[in-house]
């Protein structure tokens, strides 16, 4: 579905990866994992076009998405819940969601069907963004991508500032995805939760892929998650 293939992206002159790839497979949930500056949303970034990387390749869903400008690689069906929500605060709960409703190949979604996922979120419809907790942001956020019918979302720390309850609720968001045919990639601090409900993880430092294999491994062996992941 998503394929990274040696990626080296700058911020100016600064470089933040170093040749990183990764892969997320069709219905396969990632966790990209790291530390503070590892080149985590970079990675992000980079996929998304926002800052496109200068040497290496990005296929998605069979086509080279390197040089495409962030408008078409959206349209081409990746999602993405950024890790500071960006709903539109002064805009109503309704009109955020509208805006971010696309077709593309991959399944649609009605809104109805995010209210069977978020309980909460139909009573929510009329108010504006601003004044709505993290909880209920981020609810918004991840139903705004689902909308726009995405193959891939990619979660940027969703449970950052969230209460366990609801850090809860997004993990089995994120189930349901997988259950859906949709691919996640999930940058995360919040480690543990992630390789959860993750197939696989990679573990990034200083823009190097150091670590690559199966979430379950990471969180039956302590000693080697604390050496890679400090926890
Ligand atoms: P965090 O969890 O803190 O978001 P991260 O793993 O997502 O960390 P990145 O934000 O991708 O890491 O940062 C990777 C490197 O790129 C860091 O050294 C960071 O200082 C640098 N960097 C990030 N954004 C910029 C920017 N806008 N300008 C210059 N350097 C940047």
């Amino acid at each position: 579905m998503l394929e990274v293939r040696d990626i080296e992206t700058f911020y100016g002159e600064t470089q933040a990866l170093f040749g990183t790839s990764l892969r997320v497979g069709e219905a396969e949930v990632v966790s990209l994992l790291g530390a503070n500056g590892a080149g985590k949303t970079t990675t992000i970034r980079s996929i998304l076009g926002l800052t496109p990387p200068r040497r290496g390749q990005i296929h998605f869903d069979g086509q080279d998405i390197t040089k495409h400008p962030t408008h078409r690689i959206s349209a081409m069906g990746i999602g993405w819940v950024p890790d500071d929500r960006r709903v539109f605060p002064t805009l109503t709960v309704a009109r955020n969601l509208q805006i971010g409703m696309r077709k593309t190949r991959f399944r649609s979604w009605q809104v109805s069907e995010m209210f069977s996922i978020f309980s909460a979120l139909e009573h929510l419809m009329p108010r504006e963004c601003e004044n709505l907790s993290g909880g209920e942001m981020q609810m918004v956020a991840i139903s705004r991508a689902l909308l726009g019918s995405p193959g891939l979302v990619l979660l940027d720390e969703p449970s950052q500032g969230l209460a366990p309850k609801i850090v809860q609720d997004v993990l089995s968001t994120v189930r349901r995805l997988k259950a859906e045919g949709i691919s996640v990639l999930i940058v995360e601090q919040n480690a543990l939760a992630a390789l959860e409900v993750s197939d696989r993880a990679y573990v990034m430092d200083r823009g190097r892929i150091v670590h690559e294999g199966p979430a379950r491994a990471l969180l039956d062996d302590s000693c080697r998650r604390q050496r890679l992941i400090g926890m």
